[in-house]
């Protein structure tokens, strides 16, 4: 791309991924990214110094304020997602923070989904009722949320699918919820990602992404985003350089190779996933797979209409419960028992041990989470490899 000029607005997001935010037309230009390894930068002369201070100038200060190989990836997840601009951070949790409390004050309240990633689970639970601000949850079906609207309500926050039994939200539905209500609809959208999904264009306001995840796509780094309008972002890069969350110029490295093959990564991972599904729905020991690319998942119609494919992500039940989960998961040899997910190595987990630790039998249960469910992310091995390898762990 020349330099300064915008991605065309026809391209595909593997165009995209691969070329938004970089600008090396010129003669000499590396083909790869250059990583400004700086804590900080060198202005010519006071006058440019006086225009930073004065907001006229669009230099770069100090690499929390920004940083040139940040500023690559955030145009690339911004292209991606459809959005005026985009913020990265330390990793997703930092971006799900500032985020939010770029958004909320004391007194303000926010509706969430129920069943949300740990850690943001988390901060909802002990932080914000520390700050005052009033958390109240709702199924990803959004029943009765409008019992739970009021004038303190400033935030709608999603995620879907979910984790672990990828459950979906309605998005445009609740994005219409928002806009009745003056809301500022934010979704986590690691799970899908923008390529799978553009929650955008279906009105929601911002997309918030754990690029350790899916984004950056090689188990390799900690990172996070943010995606909207320049107003809103405005406010989340205010919040996240004070808060401090900002990311690293290696890190950004890392993100902006992995976001590059993205589009090829999740096509494939998607389609190994049906394969992987279709297999375990047909297994004896195996009594319910809950992937969203199964007509017999109960959100299946709702994922034809708003995502582009199903993902790579899926958990099933286990007819021995937690002690033939447990067997199945010492058994694996190529899938890897791991947290995390998204990355190019399939990987199960224990919800049971992990997202869901210490979970009571009724909350489990509220979550659709048995002690025999196993979670799966499926990477980029070869489907045949990934199939045998669970008839032997299973056998
Ligand atoms: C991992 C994850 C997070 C947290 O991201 P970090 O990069 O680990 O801070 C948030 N949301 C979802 C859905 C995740 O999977």
């Amino acid at each position: 791309m020349k330099n300064g000029e915008k991605p065309a607005r026809h391209w595909g997001d593997r165009t995209l991924s691969i070329h938004a935010g970089e600008e090396r037309f010129h003669v000499g230009t590396s083909v790869g990214i250059e990583i400004a390894r700086t804590a900080n930068f060198t202005f010519a002369s006071t006058e440019e110094m006086k225009r930073w201070a004065e907001g006229t100038s669009g230099a770069y200060i100090y690499t929390r304020y920004g940083n040139p190989t940040l500023r690559i990836a955030e145009k690339k997840i911004a292209a991606l997602e459809g959005a005026e601009d985009a913020v990265v951070a330390a990793s997703g949790s930092a971006a799900i923070s500032s985020t939010l409390l770029a958004l909320l004050r004391a007194g303000d309240e926010i509706i969430a989904t129920r069943q949300l990633y740990g850690g943001s689970y988390k901060l909802l639970r002990d932080i914000f009722p520390q700050l005052a601000i009033t958390v109240r949850l709702i199924d990803a079906n959004l029943a009765g949320i409008e019992k739970l609207v009021g004038p303190r309500t400033r935030v709608l926050y999603v995620e879907t699918p979910t984790n672990p039994t990828l459950r979906l939200v309605d998005l445009r539905a609740a994005a219409r919820f928002a806009e009745e209500w003056g809301l500022v609809a934010v979704i986590d959208n690691t799970f899908a990602t923008p390529v799978l999904q553009k929650p955008l264009a279906m009105g929601f306001h911002i997309a918030l992404h754990s690029a350790s995840k899916y984004l950056a796509g090689h188990s390799d780094v900690i990172a996070g985003a943010a995606a909207g309008s320049a107003a809103l972002m405005k406010k989340v890069r205010g919040n996240m350089i004070q808060m401090g969350g900002s990311m690293d110029p290696e890190a950004a490295f890392l993100l902006v190779r992995g976001i590059k093959t993205l589009g090829v990564r999740i096509e494939r991972q998607s389609k190994t996933a049906m394969a992987v599904a279709k297999y375990l729905a047909k297994h004896p020991k195996v009594a319910r797979v809950h992937y969203p690319g199964l007509a017999s998942h109960p959100d299946h119609r709702l994922a034809k209409r708003q995502m582009r494919d199903f993902g790579a992500m899926m958990a099933f039940d286990l007819k021995g419960g937690l002690d033939a989960a447990r067997r199945f998961c010492d058994r694996v040899r190529v899938f890897l028992l791991a947290a995390s997910l998204g990355g190019v190595e399939s990987l199960v987990v224990l919800p049971i041990f992990t997202s869901h630790y210490k979970m009571s039998i009724e909350e489990l249960r509220a979550a659709s989470v048995e002690p025999g469910t196993v979670r799966m992310s499926v990477g980029l091995e070869d489907a045949e490899d990934l199939i045998e390898d669970l008839r032997q762990a299973l056998a």
